[in-house]
């Protein structure tokens, strides 16, 4: 299956609007074994919308997936524009009526008529239940169109991501039939993407089997696909081994999630004092459920002062190291300990720029600290590169990572 999908919508070629719906499927997709082979932006005109379709059949494509402009408004054209361009007629949809109906049902006076409107659908296609607003998706085949398939998504992100995953991935997944590739994603921590592929590349070798690297502060993604199930199972199992407590278990996919799991396991608490990354962790490990389980709290103690009254950091510290040093990390970790009474800690301290740095302190140095109760605390230095964003994810990411190598006893 050739996929395309093509983009419509002013708002996405100017730039205030991010193509995040072509993200969503294109993730979505790979997950199962399918890719997107290509997409198209078009502006809001039946021109641009029946060039695009066009573009893409042209190109072989034989399922096209449009994705907004179905709405009510002047400048949704979409709908048109297809009808148009293929020749289509339109009937009311008894189903969709239905669901505007119940849509409607509790808001004040009667459904407008454009609402109503949303129940016309092409007279040869079939509708993709909108649950959260009134514009539902359709799908038909392309008249003499040696079967190729058309699908429309309404644009906004809440209504198209719950469509997409209930309504139409189960269509595509049995018009797909066996043409879908295996895939196993396997999660790499604290390498960074150039030691990860050095690592794990020579295992591909030889074997039917491809790997897509992706990288973010803290981790990379390993996307491994085959036409092989036992193939690409055998490979992941290699990889696995390779990294070893680097790789997160599997299904487990992020490391706040990791982290989160493996002290609830222990029935360990932990808490985090931040300098420069503000909290980054504390969020960072709430965004998981069940994290109320583990994380205590946290500190954020961006000044002198604070480090000094809430974690007593002793004057002598920051007076002869400064505070950003190796010694006013130990300091805050030690203070997180004692006086919130947590378990497991990590604390943050550097230079996050893009003002602020100085030949012996550069911009992305960075101490981290990490203490389990009843061993030894170990503190770390980095110079991490990139913009202030970039050097703060990093060092969050890292913090966890180092805590969660000591309770892996893999340091
Ligand atoms: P529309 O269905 O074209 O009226 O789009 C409605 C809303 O969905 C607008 O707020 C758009 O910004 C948003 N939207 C449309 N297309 C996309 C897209 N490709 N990615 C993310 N959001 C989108
Ligand atoms: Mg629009």
């Amino acid at each position: 299956m050739k996929i395309a999908v093509v983009g419509i919508g002013d708002e996405l070629l100017r730039g205030f609007t991010i193509n995040t719906n072509l993200a969503f499927i294109g993730r979505s997709l790979v997950a199962e074994g399918l890719e997107v082979e290509r997409s198209y932006v078009v502006a809001d005109t039946a021109e641009a919308i029946q060039g695009g379709i066009e573009s893409a059949l042209g190109a072989g494509c034989d399922l096209i997936i449009t994705t907004g402009g179905l709405g009510p408004t002047v400048d949704d054209v979409t709908k048109k524009a297809v009808a148009e361009m293929f020749g289509l007629g339109f009937k009311e949809s008894p189903g969709v009526l239905r669901d505007l109906r119940d849509y409607w049902a509790g808001r004040p006076g009667e459904m407008p008529e454009h609402v109503r409107g949303q129940a016309m659908i092409f007279e040869n296609a079939d509708y993709l239940p909108n649950r959260v607003g009134t514009a539902p998706g359709m799908v038909f085949e392309v008249p003499d169109g040696d079967g190729a398939r058309v699908v429309m998504l309404p644009g906004p992100p809440p209504e198209l991501n719950p469509m997409f995953i209930k309504h139409l991935l189960p269509k595509i997944l049995s018009w797909a039939g066996e043409g879908r590739r295996h895939v196993r994603t396997v999660v790499a921590v604290g390498l960074p993407e150039s030691k990860v592929e050095a690592l794990t590349g020579p295992l591909l070798a030889e074997t039917a089997v491809s790997a897509a690297y992706c990288a973010s502060p803290g981790r990379v993604n390993i996307y491994l696909s085959g036409d092989d199930s036992t193939a690409v199972a055998m490979v992941e199992a290699t990889l696995r081994e390779a990294l070893g407590w680097r790789a997160l278990p599997q299904g487990v996919d992020s490391l706040p999630e990791a982290l989160v799991a493996l002290l609830a396991e222990r029935r360990l608490t932990c808490g985090a004092a931040e300098s420069c990354t503000a909290g980054l962790v504390a969020a960072a490990i709430t965004d998981i459920p069940g994290s109320s389980n583990v994380l205590k709290g946290g500190v954020v103690v961006y000044s002198d002062e604070l480090k000094k009254r809430l974690l007593g950091v002793p004057d002598e510290v920051l007076s002869s190291h400064g505070a950003v040093s190796r010694e006013c990390a130990a300091a805050m970790v030690e203070g997180l300990l004692t006086r919130l009474g947590v378990d497991t800690g990590m604390a943050i301290t550097g230079i996050a720029g893009p003002g602020g740095g100085t030949p012996e302190k550069p911009v992305g140095l960075v101490f981290i600290s990490v203490a389990v109760k009843d061993s030894a605390p170990v503190v770390e230095r980095f110079n991490f590169s990139g913009d202030r964003r970039r050097i703060r994810d990093s060092a969050a990411a890292t913090a966890m990572t180092i805590l969660r190598r000591e309770l892996l006893g893999a340091g």
